[in-house]
């Protein structure tokens, strides 16, 4: 059984892919190498054993997509595909809402009109939705039914495209959509083949902590350490790429079992602080990680964890891997490939 995965070279796809795999099913990857490397393809190879078919293009090409769709029927497409930089689309919002917004209407275009010369075939769709969706939650930990806001262009996106979803599933009952807000997806295959490969100097905390210990930036900036949390740094709920996964497994297996649609957060239920992070990754990695105490970042929240009883409810999933895993397998990726798959 074929599943597409868009944006299935990145970092959360190629992982996702690797899970499918294993699950039995046949991933098919479309990408445009925007932000990732044609090496990935290698590497899954290695990873599984076998060739990962590849549709390199733009989900932007609906009648391309339609083509795509024809040859290969899959019975399920998960949308990675995407632009997820919160601070690049402050300053370039129209990128946003053309890639993330256009791509989503363009998929959902395709995916409809060959449902419409097939009516065997059921539209059935996983989407990446982000805990970003929840905008400063009022307190923690955050259920699906909290109000959603946004604070920049990336966020709004998101929140338009789970309104259109919504709206595509309530015009035709044959669509099954599952919505998965994902809170902080670190870590890395364990093999050290796969891994998170920002291009640039890294936004987030995890791959800007790994070129720290493996000695391509000087220091940390730790930004606030006066925030109402137990150490004054901000505190996240971090989850192993490996379980968001399997995650996305049982997301497939549940509409494919004919469930009904479905929005769920995929975190683990736990918050850590940065020097939570900072310490576990000294452990990990048996380097010192120097920082500096820096302003806080604009935008940024105190808080931010899941409440994840309704994926295990609806899906019977739930994270299992450690901070001290994440850490771990990140380091493996990074002193591996201490300049990703750029070599
Ligand atoms: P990523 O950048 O590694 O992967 C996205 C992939 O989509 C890349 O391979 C890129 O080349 C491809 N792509 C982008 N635009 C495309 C287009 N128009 N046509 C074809 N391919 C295109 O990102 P990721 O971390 O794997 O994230 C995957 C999804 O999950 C994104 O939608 C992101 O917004 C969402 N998400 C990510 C995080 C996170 O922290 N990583 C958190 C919440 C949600
Ligand atoms: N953070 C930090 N230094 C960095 C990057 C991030 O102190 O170089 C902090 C950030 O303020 C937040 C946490 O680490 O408290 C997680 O940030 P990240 O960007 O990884 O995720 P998000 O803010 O999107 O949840």
């Amino acid at each position: 059984m074929k599943i597409l995965l868009t944006g299935g070279a990145g970092y959360i796809g190629s992982h996702t892919a690797v899970a499918l795999i294993e699950a039995g099913f046949e991933p098919v990857v479309l990408d445009n190498f925007a932000n990732s490397h044609p090496l990935v393809l290698d590497r899954l190879a290695r990873i599984t054993g076998r060739p990962v078919s590849l549709e390199r293009g733009d989900v932007l090409d609906t009648a391309w997509l339609q083509d795509v769709l024809r040859r290969h029927r899959p019975v399920g497409v998960i949308h990675f595909a995407g632009d997820k930089a919160v601070g690049e689309s402050v300053a370039q919002p129209l990128k946003y809402f053309h890639n993330n917004i256009g791509g989503a209407v363009s998929l959902m275009r395709a995916m409809s009109a060959v449902h419409a010369e097939d009516t065997t075939l059921t539209p059935t769709l996983v989407f990446s939705s982000s805990a970003t969706v929840y905008g400063d939650p009022a307190s923690v930990p955050i259920t699906e039914s909290f109000p959603r806001s946004h604070t920049n262009p990336y966020g709004h996106s998101k929140l338009v495209i789970e309104d259109m979803l919504a709206a595509v599933c309530a015009a035709n009952p044959a669509w099954r959509v599952g919505t998965l807000r994902y809170f902080n997806p670190v870590g890395a295959h364990p093999s050290g083949l796969m891994g998170e490969d920002p291009s640039g100097i890294p936004n987030n905390l995890m791959p800007y902590v790994a070129q720290v210990a493996v000695g391509q930036r000087e220091h940390l900036n730790v930004y606030g350490n006066d925030y109402p949390t137990p150490d004054g740094t901000g505190v996240r709920d971090y989850i192993h790429v490996q379980d968001l996964a399997a995650g996305h497994v049982a997301a497939i297996q549940a509409l494919l079992g004919r469930s009904e649609s479905f929005t769920v957060n995929l975190g683990t239920g736990q918050g850590h602080s940065v020097l939570d992070v900072v310490h576990a990754f000294e452990k990990a990695s048996g380097r010192p990680i120097p920082y500096q105490i820096a302003p806080r970042r604009a935008g940024d929240v105190a808080q931010c964890w899941a409440d994840p009883a309704l994926a295990l409810r609806l899906l019977g999933w739930q994270a299992k891997h450690s901070l001290d895993e994440m850490c771990a397998d990140t380091w493996r990726w990074q002193s591996a490939n201490p300049t990703g798959y750029r070599g």
